[in-house]
């Protein structure tokens, strides 16, 4: 027993010095921030304005998610975002910080910046998750706005939805696109943010995995930070954010994570996976930054010192 225990202890500790050996500190890869898909640009300008001051990455995701929530024209993120198969927009969002706190809200309504009510579930709340109504009744208790989050446009695509009522999600098709926003500070310091409506025309109280601690986002202050997009579904099955994470903690760079968490998900269903996207994001303690996702297509957005650049994430199709 006694014998086992040591090697598994000695195991672990190789592990986690090759980790620390692999993310030793580089100056000047920080602060930096990473957003998913082209609107993760925009996100970025945001942020960056709280890094470059040498703000909190805390802040630089909230202020980074809330640039797409806010933007009508952004179909898979807060206002305008395209409704559920009953005609409501319900959204998801999650947050986490660098000392392992977390906050997230599910299935809310009528609010513009649902992460910042997570934000809000995470400092003033003993718990990490409201949902539906008691997250709604919230965050009006704490001065949010009730709106109406369904556009004119979203309206007109949904009715036009019911002709055919066909629950086909589109590849990289912005019917389901979330943003994940991770950063490192000048501090060193990670955290990271999560918003989505979800995938359009989902049954009436679905849930993916964006809201979800572990699944649509994890931080880990000393090892990194990871973020996801696509059919949720999926990455709840495997926890994929923290699977990432861990992955780095055992040495692999965040590309490879990030490829080995996609893998997982093309193991489980090959066939499936041909005809869905899911897509990783992650960044080290380091800086270092990969991704990884099923189908071409997936876009995210990094900004550090050098400038704010998109880039293709790799992938397996
Ligand atoms: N992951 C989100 C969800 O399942 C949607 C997306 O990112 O495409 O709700």
């Amino acid at each position: 027993m006694i014998r086992r225990h040591f090697i598994k202890l000695s195991a672990l500790s190789a592990a986690a010095l090759s980790a620390t050996k692999g993310l030793a500190a580089t100056p000047g890869t920080k602060p930096i921030v990473l957003s998913t898909w082209n609107f993760g640009l925009a996100a970025n300008v945001e942020a960056w304005k709280v890094l470059s001051k040498g703000g909190r990455a805390l802040d630089a995701v909230e202020a980074g998610a809330k640039v797409p929530e806010a933007d009508p024209t952004e179909t898979s993120v807060g206002y305008g975002g395209l409704p559920d198969r009953d005609g409501h927009v319900t959204l998801d969002a999650c947050i986490m910080d660098e000392n392992g706190n977390c906050g997230s809200v599910a299935f809310l309504e009528h609010i513009m910046h649902p992460i910042s009510v997570a934000r809000m579930v995470m400092e003033k709340t003993p718990h990490v998750m409201l949902v539906g109504d008691g997250a709604l009744k919230f965050a009006l208790d704490n001065g949010f706005k009730k709106i109406k989050l369904l556009t004119p446009s979203s309206e007109k695509a949904w009715k036009e939805w019911t002709k055919k009522a066909e629950y086909k999600p589109v590849v990289n098709i912005e019917n389901h696109d979330t943003i994940g926003i991770i950063a490192l500070d000048a501090n060193g310091n990670l955290s990271g943010a999560c918003t989505t409506s979800g995938m359009a025309y989902k049954m009436h109280g679905r849930v993916g995995d964006s809201p979800i601690i572990g699944a649509g986002l994890y931080v880990d202050n000393e090892i990194g930070a990871a973020t996801s997009t696509g059919v949720g579904e999926e990455v709840i099955r495997i926890v994929g954010c923290h699977l990432v994470v861990e992955l780095m903690r055992q040495g692999r760079t965040p590309e490879e994570a990030c490829k080995e968490a996609v893998s997982r998900i093309l193991k489980k269903n090959p066939e499936k996976a041909k005809t869905i996207q899911v897509g990783f994001l992650a960044l080290n303690k380091n800086g270092d930054y990969g991704a990884y996702c099923l189908q071409k297509g997936f876009t995210f957005a990094v900004h550090d010192q050098s400038g704010n650049k998109l880039h293709d994430s790799k992938s397996n199709f």
